[in-house]
């Protein structure tokens, strides 16, 4: 992983969670494509970090209420040249469409769980616009989840 993707933040980043996963039992798989090898360096790590390792905690959070035995995570992240694609799907247990614009909105959660409850879809949506980016989702209760991220690797190209 660390031959493939040298960008050594995303890269370094991206195998924390991948231990993480396999400590909670998650099959995590990462499909780089022509993968982010040569990430221009104005494209701010920092916030790719917080979009990804949003997108994973709640991919990972879902699986493990999915009530399977198979608990799936995939990262794709895709290079097309002019944008930069990240996808997370998951296995888990489906956001109800009903939600669909009000889990972005920071204080939305689901869970009960900590006091940082409900602000990470707003960070990153809020690191998504500042890229100039967007994102989208699907999600089928029997089907996978899928957020869709993509970043202009040039403001306003
Ligand atoms: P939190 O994870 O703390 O609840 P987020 O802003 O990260 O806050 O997510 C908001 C809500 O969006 C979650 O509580 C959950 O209901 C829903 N959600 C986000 N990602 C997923 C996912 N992959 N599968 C199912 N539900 C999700
Ligand atoms: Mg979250």
């Amino acid at each position: 992983l660390m031959k493939e993707i040298p960008d050594p933040i995303i890269a370094g980043f991206i195998l924390g969670k991948k231990s993480l996963a396999s400590e909670m039992k998650i099959s995590f798989d990462i499909d780089h494509h022509s993968s982010f090898k040569d990430l221009p360096v104005d494209i701010d790590r920092e916030k790719l970090v917080t979009i990804i390792g949003n997108l994973v905690n709640n991919a990972f959070e879902a699986v493990r209420e999915n009530g399977k035995d198979s608990k799936e995570v995939t990262l794709f992240l895709t290079d097309l040249g002019k944008d930069l694609i990240i996808e997370v799907e998951d296995n888990g247990r489906g956001i109800d469409l009903v939600h669909s614009e009000s889990i972005f909105q920071e204080g939305f959660t689901t869970k009960n769980t900590n006091t940082n409850a409900g602000i990470g879809l707003s960070l990153v949506q809020r690191a998504i616009s500042e890229m100039g980016g967007y994102i989208t989702f699907t999600s089928d209760k029997e089907e996978n989840t899928i957020f869709t991220v993509a970043i202009p690797k040039k403001r306003g190209g």
